[in-house]
């Protein structure tokens, strides 16, 4: 049962390893198909190592349909954002270090940077400290998502969103990019802001970005903002 999404998803933890996201076997991805399902990481196991039966299909209310592997622990924060965010289609969970050290000194990741904007809709907000495995992790995020992608999980790590595994993987990996420029410039002092108009214009441009969308409209990239 969903074998091309299984091998997408062991695919997508992958690529979160090579791109510094995770160690290991931290963080977890899921996804909710055409048809309702839920398929979620197996709790604990390496992604290379993992096979498609490895990953369990699930019911909205978290009764296991297929697979005999432990559900990722997180599982309860996971079936709270399917069930309180129709348009969300992708949840992926990382522990990437760059975001991660901005909860232990912001409560908010200003998109300052355009890439932030592009990728994740704007400011990553910051939600307070819930404990790993706990509904509340999905609360949080379901609270402070808003119009992102994104939500930096306070000394823990990141929940990221996507009507796709494709916008929920882009959102973690430009975050983390955007959170090391950000450190490093931080650690020489103050930083410079875009305003909030540039800040939208960023989130408005990447609507135009990659094959399947139109042609960027000239009076978008207006440097007075949108
Ligand atoms: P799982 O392997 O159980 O998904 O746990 C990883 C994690 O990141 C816990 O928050
Ligand atoms: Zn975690």
């Amino acid at each position: 049962m969903f074998e091309d999404i299984k091998k997408e998803i062991i695919k997508t933890g992958m690529k979160m390893d090579r791109y510094g996201l995770i160690s290991l076997a931290g963080g977890n991805v899921s996804v909710r198909t055409e048809t309702g399902e839920l398929l979620v990481t197996p709790s604990g196991m390496i992604y290379e190592e993992m096979v498609p039966d490895d990953v369990l299909v699930m019911d909205a209310e978290g009764n296991i349909i297929e697979g005999t592997r432990k559900p990722s622990s997180d599982t309860p924060a996971i079936l709270y954002i399917f069930k309180n965010r129709p348009d969300v289609n992708c949840v992926i969970h990382t522990h990437q270090p760059y975001a991660t050290a901005i909860s232990l000194i912001d409560d908010e990741f200003r998109a300052d940077l355009t890439t932030l904007g592009n990728a994740c809709g704007g400011n990553i907000p910051v939600a307070p400290y819930s404990s790993p495995g706990s509904e509340d992790m999905g609360k949080d995020t379901v609270k402070y998502l808003g119009d992102g992608h994104c939500v930096i999980l306070a000394h823990h790590g990141v929940m990221a969103t996507g009507d796709s595994i494709h916008q929920a993987l882009n959102a973690v990996v430009y975050l983390e990019d955007c959170a090391k420029g950000y450190l490093a410039a931080r650690a020489c002092g103050p930083t410079k802001h875009l305003t909030d108009a540039q800040i939208r214009q960023t989130v408005e441009i990447y609507k135009f970005v990659g094959q399947d969308s139109g042609k960027l409209p000239e009076e978008l990239t207006k440097r007075e903002g949108i």
